[in-house]
């Protein structure tokens, strides 16, 4: 009989106190651990001393592990009777391929949850002061990925977003952002709606660039923004320069 389990959790944007109760649990208790490369090393140490802790990420200049190598490990490190956490950043769900990884333990016949976590599009936005939805200025969001820009097959529908939602929330989009830019004018949005870039959300490492659609390329170049990174674009951006122009304010008062 198979008694170990597999816990796919998300381990959030990166501040370690952005984990939820049920992600900190299961880490307390796992006996294996696999682990990617955005998952704050902080939280490993929430960890039994004598966990197994396997790197699944890519390490610099090398290839990642395959996911089919991960998902093996998850079932073997399971079938041999261990508590596996999958630990994973921001959301498994979403751009996490935890869909994928609940798929093969399902397949596999072993016993798995989802640990849900913050996604980096909330703990980043929430972090800059950069509210998604907005009352006059956003009533909806997408996070959507920028990495499939030259993806023929999956492609993103950029005239749709356009035309139908208010804030866009754009994942892995550093390196394509001047082709996700070129999109979303073609189709029609405005070259002065305000976008920002915020890199290492929620880490103490955290920087914040905005600007406009028309002009958050250059910006983004200049100040070398590097992945992780999210780009946001929509009018609630400008709410950000109003909180920072109230506390600038406040603290002078106080001086
Ligand atoms: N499952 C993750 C996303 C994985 S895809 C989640 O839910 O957040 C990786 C992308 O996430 C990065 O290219 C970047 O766009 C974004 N990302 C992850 N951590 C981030 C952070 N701390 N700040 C900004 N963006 C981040």
């Amino acid at each position: 009989m198979i008694r170990g389990s597999v816990s796919i959790v998300g381990a959030g944007p990166g501040d370690p106190e952005l984990l939820t109760v049920k992600a900190v649990r299961r880490i307390q208790t796992a006996d294996v651990i696999l682990y990617d490369r955005l998952v704050n090393e902080e939280i490993l140490g929430c960890g039994k001393p004598e966990a197994l802790r396997i790197y699944c990420g890519k390490a610099p200049g090398r290839h990642s592990m395959p996911q089919e190598a991960i998902e093996k490990l998850m079932i073997k490190y399971a079938a041999a009777g261990n508590q596996v956490v999958r630990l994973k950043g921001g959301d498994p769900y979403v751009f996490g391929r935890g869909g994928e990884e609940a798929l093969a333990v399902a397949a596999a016949g072993i016993a798995y949850e989802v640990i849900p976590g913050i996604t980096s599009a909330i703990g980043a936005a929430a972090s800059a002061g950069i509210p998604l939805t907005h009352r006059g200025l956003a009533a909806s969001f997408a996070i959507v990925t920028g990495s499939r820009c030259h993806d023929h097959a999956s492609p993103v529908h950029w005239e749709g977003l356009v035309h139908s939602v208010d804030t866009l929330i754009i994942y892995m989009g550093v390196s394509t952002l001047p082709e996700i830019r070129e999109q979303l004018l073609k189709y029609g949005k405005n070259p002065a709606t305000p976008a920002a870039l915020i890199e290492n959300g929620t880490t103490v490492r955290e920087r914040t660039v905005t600007g406009t659609l028309g002009n958050i390329d250059k910006l983004a170049a200049a100040m070398k923004i590097s992945n992780p990174a999210i780009i946001i674009i929509g009018e609630s951006v400008t709410v950000r320069d109003q909180l920072l122009s109230m506390e600038k304010a406040a603290r002078s008062q106080i001086g």
